[in-house]
């Protein structure tokens, strides 16, 4: 073996292996006996083994998804400090604002971190009328920044009026030419003057997966045709001086930071175009696609990203202020509306995985008195020390299925010739089959819609190398319920190399980088339900501090959502108890047993406990 194709393994090699150095951007890290931790600053690690211990000892059950609330506070910070020093740098007097749009995470935890995190001024976008009031619980009314965006009805802009009348700094945005009409009746009748942005249909396009298409068929924006007659419609009424933001998106996760260039420079005639037609412009929103990198090969595919968070700073800020020095424009301020950047790091799913299948030798099971043709080949085979490749070991296992239909062979021959077959192909490294404690659908649905990439880590034993090729399974029954693209060793695979398994001791693994849509896009397949989730913090002392635990669905709960009442099931069952004439105390049991399953969760729990009453 070549020592520098397989290096030596040792914790760096760990942390080089599993990539992490490169998407957790410092915020995880593995500790000197080979766990997990978190970093949200420079002065705090947290061992994710010692969360699981702590949660386990207050009876919470895995899967739990943490949060790091600080990892929001650091991500914000960091955002905010790029965009005063690229400005610093490029010596323009050009001001940030970012704005959280909420569509990403809506929790109220979340939001609650942001907006009392140590950036001095921070806004929320919403994108509809649910999205508006949850903004209105939270903003405060003397100094909130509101970016109203998405289609609107009446309702939705007489709620961001009435923001607007309690002292909001409310913007709306119009995303299509008839929502003028709208707003202008809406303020005649309430007496008011809004804040208008208007978002334009840029040509540019961004490559990646989630990019607004530019041009005629873009979903959302106005085109120059649209443009021009609402100008025109401002103009008649007099109502110029209502225009203040020009907004353009050009899509999430953007790889490639020419794109982001380049939609800014068009957006930068536009905004010239407007000063010349009177419209005085003060903010250009620049909306979110600030990438992360999932996959961590720091290039320009779609889960990865070949840029830093200071170089897109750098970028906006040269573009919007070289183009207004060149043409003798105002500085505009600049409004972004990052949120996969700012959340995505802070949430990890914890679990554990509860059986492997395929990692290790399977136990002698068989009757070996019966002899084929096949048994004599493969005995020979091992005799002589020969090992066969995938193709032959895929060509033993067609002919012992064959002979296996026709009765040739027996249930325990076909069991025996399978054990021989594996020591024939002891060294191929056949992938395990991992099963673990969560549901794909629920806890990170982009990699069933999208294959999205997220990073996958053993929460412990990173100090001995892993052996098996495997991959992860979710308990849901569907054979969509399995991750079949993993990052590691600076490429992309079809397994991830885990540990195997140890009797009696429990294998966990960490789901990373959860923190943008994957919770709010999580769907109840199989009924399996909200995950418990809790915010994680450490104290002077290096004692562990958690806050807003948020129980997770229990089975009830997920029968609701498709109509179906405890009471339909407790009766069910009562009736046939009774038809069948069962015992008293046989009922009592059977019925105490199916309100416990009804008020459990609806992931393996082996301590069994109702969900809800946890934390009683
Ligand atoms: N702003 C608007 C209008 C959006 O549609 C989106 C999401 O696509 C965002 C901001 C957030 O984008 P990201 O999470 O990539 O920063």
């Amino acid at each position: 073996m070549n020592k520098e194709q397989f290096p030596q393994w040792n914790l760096k090699r760990a942390k080089e292996f599993y990539n992490i150095s490169i998407w957790s951007e410092g915020y995880y890290d593995i500790n000197e006996v080979g766990h997990i931790i978190a970093c949200p600053d420079s002065m705090t690690k947290i061992d994710l083994m010692d969360v699981k211990d702590e949660l386990i000892k207050q009876g919470i059950s895995l899967p739990v998804l943490i949060r790091f609330p600080q990892i929001l506070n650091a991500r914000l910070k960091e955002l905010s400090d790029a965009f005063e020093n690229a400005a610093l740098n490029c010596n323009y007097a050009i001001d940030h604002i970012p704005f959280y749009p909420i569509k990403v995470n809506q929790q109220k935890t979340v939001l609650e971190h942001i907006l009392t995190s140590d950036v001095s001024s921070i806004g929320l976008e919403v994108g509809s009328k649910t999205e508006l009031l949850a903004a209105l619980s939270l903003l405060n009314y003397s100094d909130g920044l509101l970016v109203c965006n998405g289609y609107k009805d009446r309702a939705y802009v007489r709620l961001a009026l009435y923001a607007h009348m309690m002292g909001i700094q409310v913007y709306i945005v119009i995303e299509n030419l008839s929502e003028i009409d709208l707003i202008q009746k809406e303020c005649s009748d309430l007496e008011i003057e809004p804040l208008l942005g208007v978002r334009v249909r840029l040509s540019s396009m961004a490559s990646g997966n989630w990019q607004n298409s530019g041009g005629k068929h873009a979903k959302f924006g106005l085109d120059a045709n649209d443009l021009v007659k609402l100008l025109k419609r401002l103009n008649a009424s007099n109502c110029v001086h209502w225009l203040s933001v020009l907004h353009f998106h050009m899509g999430s996760q953007i790889s490639d930071l020419t794109d982001i260039k380049l939609g800014l420079s068009e957006a930068m005639r536009v905004y010239h175009e407007l000063y010349a037609q009177d419209f005085s412009i003060s903010c250009i929103d620049v909306g979110g696609g600030l990438a992360v990198d999932y996959s961590s090969l720091q290039d320009t595919s779609y889960f990865s990203k070949a840029y830093s968070l200071k170089d897109y700073a750098q970028i906006i800020i040269k573009t919007v202020g070289d183009y207004c020095e060149n043409n003798k424009l105002p500085l505009p301020k600049i409004f972004t509306e990052n949120g996969r950047a700012i959340t995505a790091h802070h949430a990890v799913l914890i679990t554990n995985v509860i059986e492997q299948d395929g990692a290790d030798e399977h136990e002698a099971v068989s009757d070996k008195s019966v002899e084929c043709s096949i048994t004599q080949t493969l005995k020979e085979q091992i005799k002589s020390n020969k090992t066969i490749n995938e193709k032959e070991l895929a060509s033993y296992h067609k002919q012992i299925n064959q002979q296996f239909i026709v009765g040739e062979i027996g249930l325990n021959q076909r069991a025996h010739l399978e054990e021989l077959l594996q020591k024939c192909a002891s060294d191929l490294k056949v992938t395990a089959k991992y099963y673990a404690n969560f549901s794909l659908f629920q806890s990170m649905p982009d990699t069933w819609g999208l294959d999205q990439i997220f990073p996958i880590v053993p929460l412990n034993r990173l100090n001995e190398e892993p052996q098996v090729p495997a991959r992860i399974h979710d308990l849901t029954c569907d054979s969509d319920g399995q991750v079949s693209l993993y990052a590691y060793d600076h490429q992309l695979k079809p397994n991830l190399q885990l540990h195997v398994l140890r009797e009696g001791e429990q294998y966990l693994l960490g789901f990373f980088m959860l923190g943008a849509y994957q919770e709010i896009l999580g769907d109840i397949h199989n009924l399996f339900g909200d995950t418990h989730a809790v915010n994680v913090e450490k104290l002077d002392q290096d004692e562990l501090l958690f806050t807003n635990f948020e129980i997770g669905d229990c089975v009830n709960e997920l029968l609701t959502r498709v109509h179906i009442s405890e009471s339909d099931v407790l009766a069910k069952c009562k009736a046939k108890l009774n038809e069948m004439k069962t015992e008293n105390e046989v009922q009592d049991t059977v019925l105490n047993e199916i309100k416990n399953a009804l008020f459990g969760y609806t992931y393996l729990d082996s301590m069994n406990r109702p969900a809800h009453r946890i934390k009683d």
